[in-house]
């Protein structure tokens, strides 16, 4: 089964994404963690797409499709996988299709978190992700429970330099101007779920569950 999350930064796709990834056993990949890990890494990759993102800006689809495209095709996203991020423009959801199509899949399901604008800004406010693997805490709803360290694992929490400032404004914007338009090209495929993320975490993971297991109900 391969899912996609279509959320806008702060709608809660990452969270939402990684706890159905573990119901369903599939691999969660976030194209913005791996452009992170890339970049803490210092890879070629990690310093093309650096600049764009610190600006709140996207990657270029080249560099970005090359790199999912090259993250799905491993053998351990055979079973299938839950993209998160991933795709951002119709390019990149045309490009996904024809690789898939290539290897025999397709994409079942596109889950859309529902989040107005002025929640997406409190939210982002106050986020923060850990240093050793990205897991993320919002000091209002979903606090860590020693400040500044990551319960998971123990790193240091900081708060990323795209959710402060013009960045996260400019984010948003390409959000609800560019990206959304994917729910129009999946919609016409039928596979648009459409969930009420500004619910609790367990009342949305409830309703993402249930519209995956019947037919194709919101909220
Ligand atoms: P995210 O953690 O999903 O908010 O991604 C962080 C940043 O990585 C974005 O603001 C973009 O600069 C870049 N990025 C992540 N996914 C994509 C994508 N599908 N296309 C282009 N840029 C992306």
């Amino acid at each position: 089964m391969n899912i996609i999350f279509i959320g806008a930064q702060g709608s809660g796709k990452g969270t939402q994404a990684e706890i159905l990834a573990q119901r369903l056993r599939l691999r969660h990949i976030a194209s913005g963690d791996l452009f992170r890990e890339a970049i803490s890494k210092g890879t070629p990759l990690g310093v093309q797409a650096r600049a764009y993102i610190n600006r709140g800006e996207l990657v270029p689809d080249e560099i970005t499709i090359a790199m999912i495209l090259e993250r799905i095709t491993q053998d351990d996203c055979q079973m299938g996988t839950i993209l998160d991020g991933f795709p951002r423009t119709i390019a990149q959801a045309v490009a996904l299709d024809k690789a898939l199509a290539e290897y025999g899949r397709a994409i079942d399901r596109v889950i859309y978190l529902k989040v107005s604008r002025d929640t997406l800004l409190q939210r982002l406010s106050s986020r923060f992700i850990c240093r050793a693997h990205q897991h993320v805490y919002n000091l209002m709803s979903n606090p860590p429970k020693r400040a500044g360290i990551c319960d998971i694992d123990g790193s240091e929490l900081y708060q990323r330099e795209d959710d402060r400032g013009e960045a996260v404004q400019k984010r948003l914007d390409i959000f609800f101007n560019e990206t959304i338009h994917l729910l129009d090209y999946y919609g016409q495929q039928g596979k648009v779920v459409e969930v009420d993320g500004e619910r609790p975490i367990n009342e949305v993971s409830a309703s993402i569950l249930q519209a995956l297991s019947g037919g194709l109900p919101t909220t």
